[in-house]
């Protein structure tokens, strides 16, 4: 590969660990969105030092969003010295709760064996520190270059980053003129180029009863009994369907190959947080959430039409079968074309790092792509980043430093590719 880029970041080895070091430090933990606005000031210090222009800027009203957590997200961008096309890495800064079975502090940035450990480590504090990285060396060996390098780090992605890359899209943070090309440095390991993901419907089925006395059941109506009934022909009907579906959409893992629907929750009678006894009632209503992901090659109104279709049928064949049922969201799929330029910028990358062809993977679930093409029309999106995919959200995670250096140097080599102009 080109020589004086990967001396650039090689040398960087010590500095890339201690950032990553350092953004773990920062417990953003969502929700509620601890410690945001201190993370955001850190990465905005950081890339002052190296030239860029920043600006915090708070998703005001977003949901979560108080003065006891601002929803504090960074922006900055360093132009070149001639006009050209503009780059953007783009990291969420949120992190999910550590939860139980960690053997290290998970705050703490623990590095052993080679590897970096903590709560965001792979998902994805050393994916936002191999950008910096890259971005950082490639102004070193191309000072000269054409156009505008861009890096942010945003909130809430785990929780539908309202607060953040949506807002700043609404605000035209990521349409032209502004951004041509964004690569989102998600853990999707450091060969493979995500195009982009799945559709998601999510809806609430609610089937109502009539309340009595739960020692004369014959007198009400259940509402249990009627989602039971639903629960009956979706596994005798609907599971079996969706596993038939196939999609050309290359989805890992290979079992998201398909259209698959998970029960959310179920929630019917009284609750469980009473003292005492509970009260012998027929529950007068139950509720389920569905969360149903679909492939390109469904229409998101067939999608909901194969449950609503289940649902009047038993209309007709229970008697006395009410439902509502009630949309919470909806995510139409994603898939980049692989001849666009950031996949093709990306995919020289790989091959002149590792010497093979990139695999181009689709994520069975959705991530902030997702606003920047629905909102923002940029359709010249992927998401690609060091860690391993499967380690997002358990204990013990951790990036590998050897990982971050070769991503780094992908990132690094896809800025060469797209902001050539004068190189
Ligand atoms: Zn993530």
């Amino acid at each position: 590969m080109d020589e004086k880029l990967s001396r650039a970041i090689e040398k960087r080895r010590d500095d890339l660990v201690a950032l990553t070091r350092d953004l773990i430090r920062f417990p953003t933990v969502n929700p509620p969105g601890e410690a945001y606005a201190p993370c955001a000031e850190f990465i905005a210090q950081r890339l002052k030092k190296s030239g860029f222009e920043t600006q915090l800027i708070r998703g005001e009203g977003t949901p979560g969003d108080t003065d006891r957590y601002p929803r504090t997200n960074i922006i900055a961008r360093f132009d070149g010295r001639t006009h050209g096309q503009t780059v953007h890495f783009n990291s969420h800064i949120d992190v999910v709760d550590a939860g139980d079975g960690w053997t290290v502090d998970p705050f703490e940035g623990v590095v052993k064996d080679g590897k970096v450990y903590g709560r965001g480590a792979c998902d994805m504090k050393g994916g936002l520190a191999a950008s910096i990285i890259a971005a950082e060396a490639f102004l070193e060996v191309y000072p000269d270059f054409a156009g505008s390098i861009e890096i942010s780090g945003t909130v809430d992605e785990e929780s539908g980053g309202f607060g953040g890359v949506a807002y700043l899209a609404s605000k035209g943070f990521f349409s032209k003129p502004r951004v041509d090309h964004v690569i989102i440095p998600e853990p999707l390991n450091k060969d493979r180029i995500c195009l982009g993901h799945r559709g998601v419907w999510w809806a609430e089925i609610e089937t109502k009863g009539e309340i009595a006395h739960g020692s004369m059941p014959f007198l009400g109506d259940c509402a249990v009994r009627h989602m039971g009934a639903v629960l009956d022909a979706f596994e005798k009907e609907l599971f079996p369907a969706l596993d038939q579906k196939q999609t050309r959409m290359p989805v890992v893992p290979e079992g998201a190959k398909r259209s698959t629907m998970n029960i959310n929750s179920i929630h019917g009678g009284q609750t469980d947080d009473y003292s005492g006894l509970p009260s012998p009632n027929v529950p007068d209503s139950c509720r389920l959430v569905i969360d149903r992901r679909f492939l390109l090659e469904e229409d998101i109104t067939e999608v909901k039409r194969e449950v609503t279709s289940i649902l009047d049928r038993l209309q007709w064949e229970r008697p006395k079968f009410h439902y509502n049922i009630r949309d919470i969201m909806e995510v139409q799929p994603l898939m980049t074309e692989r001849d666009a330029p950031v996949v093709t910028a990306v995919a020289q990358g790989i091959r002149e790092v590792f010497g093979k062809e990139p695999e181009y993977v689709i994520s069975p679930g959705t991530y902030d792509q997702k606003h920047i093409a629905r909102i923002g029309l940029l359709h010249d999106c992927i998401a690609y980043g060091p860690g391993i995919l499967d380690l997002a959200h358990r204990p013990d995670e951790y990036v590998g430093i050897e990982d971050m250096v070769e991503s780094a140097k992908v990132m690094a080599l896809g800025l060469k590719v797209l902001l050539s102009g004068s190189i």
